[in-house]
Order: structure tokens, then C-alpha cells, then sequence
């Protein structure tokens, strides 16, 4: 069987302290999965957790800075310990997004846009796709975005790096799809979350030019996610299901 269900496997999600993240996290817990919460900060991370074993679904917190790759070997090291040496499904869904024109992005946020949105699933992917394709079965479920897939002024360097992660999917699939291991790419329009509350109107301006015509809450985002790393979705390999409101498609 090549394919993964939630019931019993083990799941990592980066940036689940936060948003479409902690969706994420608390319904592949409430589908029986054993949810690896990664992120940063440790009280929203516990909460997270928290709020996940009330409803008696199995959680774990693990912390780490997604900006060097040590750092991302770890959480990968440390996720296949608490997954009693497997981690049977990965989202790479952590992200940044600082906005601006171009001329006006400071180097640094270059490098960590970079770091956090292409290199850190990098190096997670060739942490553990390997052991998910020794035991010929696996899910990774990339969170791209809309700014991927045409052009917004001033998310030239978000929009790229997220781009990149969706060919990493393709990539992916092809090279580990013989194997077992499922790789596709969820791309979320504007939706509300702990990280986008600062944009305040432009989220709703940018939801407005979709045919849904708003925001979408972490939530249904987060049942792509599932979706595509549940066996409902055991054909699909290497794709990407958008979930803009219909953004993309007009
Ligand atoms: P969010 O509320 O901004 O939270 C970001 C998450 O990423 C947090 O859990 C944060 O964890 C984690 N993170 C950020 N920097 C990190 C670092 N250096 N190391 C480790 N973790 C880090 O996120 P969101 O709005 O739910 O977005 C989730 C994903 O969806 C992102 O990839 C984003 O690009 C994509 N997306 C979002 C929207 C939207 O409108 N919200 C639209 C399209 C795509 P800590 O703070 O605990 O470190």
C-alpha cells in the first residue's frame, strides 16, 4: 500500500504554532494522527498541543528556528525520535512574507525569505523522504500561495521563493513518487490568520478580486492540506490544488 492515512501515522508540521498550521496540526490529530507541532514559540506551540490532547488526539511540541539548516536537521532528527523513527507525513507549511518593493527589501530579508520558504523544506525533504521511501509510503504537502502563480507588486521576493517551492514538488514527486512517497503543493489564497491580522484591509482587498470574494479562515485550508496527505488522495502525485477562492483561475 502505497499510500498514508492520518489514523496512526506520524505528521509534522512546520509554522503550526500559528494559523493555516495549527489547522493543520489539530485536525490530522483529530483524524488520529500523531502531530508533531513545530514552530518557534514555545507558548503558542504548547497551546497548540494543549488544545489538541483535550479533544484526545496525540500531540507533541518541538521547537526550532527554520533559518539554518542545522536547525532543520535537528527538528528532523528529533521529529523521528518522538515518531519512534518515523515521520509517515510532512507539511512544510512555516512561512514568511514580508511585502515592499523591491528596491526597498533589505538583504536580510532576501536571505531569510529564502531560508525559511525553500530551504528549510529542502533540507527537511532530504531529512526524511528517504525513510518514508524505504518503508514505501509517505506524504509531504508544500504550502505555497497565489503570488506563486501571476505577478503582485511587492511580493517579488515572497511570490519567487514560493515558486520555488512548487517546482521542488514536482521535483519531488518524480523522485521519490516511484517510491511511495506522495509530494504535492496546497497554494491558500488570502486568509486570516495570526501572521496576515497586520495587513488589516489589503487582506480583504486581494480577497475581493477572487470569485469567492474573501478571506478564508485557516480552516479550509487546512482540509486541503489533510486531503492531499490522506489516502482519499492516494493517486495524486505532484500536484497542486489551489485553494484561492478561485484567484488563479480567472
Ligand atoms: P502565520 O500565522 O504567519 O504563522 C507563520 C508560522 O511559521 C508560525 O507558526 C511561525 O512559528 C512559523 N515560522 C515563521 N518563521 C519561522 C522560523 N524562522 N522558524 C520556524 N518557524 C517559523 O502563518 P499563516 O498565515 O498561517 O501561513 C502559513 C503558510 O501559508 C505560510 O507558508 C504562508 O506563506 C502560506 N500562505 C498564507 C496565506 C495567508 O493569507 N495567511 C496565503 C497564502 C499562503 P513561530 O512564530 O512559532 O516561529
Amino acid at each position: 500500500m502505497a499510500s498514508v492515512d492520518p489514523a496512526g501515522r506520524v505528521a509534522l508540521v512546520t509554522g503550526a504554532t500559528s494559523g493555516i498550521g495549527a489547522a493543520t496540526a489539530a485536525l490530522l490529530a483529530e483524524r488520529g494522527a500523531h502531530v508533531l507541532v513545530a514552530g518557534r514559540d514555545a507558548a503558542r506551540g504548547e497551546g497548540v498541543v494543549a488544545g489538541i490532547r483535550a479533544h484526545g488526539g496525540r500531540a507533541d511540541f518541538l521547537a526550532a528556528d527554520l533559518r539554518t539548516a542545522d536547525s532543520v536537521r535537528q527538528l528532523a532528527r528529533e521529529a523521528l525520535a518522538l515518531g519512534g523513527g518515523r515521520v509517515d507525513i510532512l507539511v512544510n507549511n512555516a512561512g514568511i512574507y514580508p511585502f515592499g518593493p523591491t528596491e526597498q527589501v533589505p538583504q536580510s530579508d532576501v536571505d531569510a525569505v529564502y531560508d525559511v520558504n525553500v530551504k528549510a523544506p529542502f533540507h527537511l525533504v532530504a531529512a526524511l523522504a528517504p525513510g518514508m521511501a524505504e518503508r514505501g509510503r509517505g506524504a509531504i504537502v508544500n504550502v505555497t500561495t497565489q503570488a506563486a502563480y501571476y505577478g503582485i507588486a511587492g511580493m517579488a521576493l515572497y511570490g519567487s521563493s514560493k515558486a520555488a517551492l512548487d517546482q521542488l514538488t514536482r521535483s519531488w514527486a518524480a523522485e521519490y513518487g516511484p517510491r511511495g512517497v506522495r509530494v504535492n503543493t496546497v497554494s491558500p489564497g488570502p486568509t486570516r490568520t495570526q501572521g496576515t491580522a497586520v495587513m488589516g484591509d489589503a487582506l480583504d482587498e486581494l480577497a475581493a478580486q477572487a470569485p469567492a470574494g474573501r478571506a478564508a479562515e485557516p480552516e479550509e485550508i487546512a482540509a486541503a492540506i489533510a486531503f492531499l496527505a490522506g489516502d482519499a488522495a492516494s493517486f495524486v502525485h505532484g500536484a497542486r490544488l489551489s485553494v484561492d477562492g478561485g484567484r488563479t483561475a480567472v
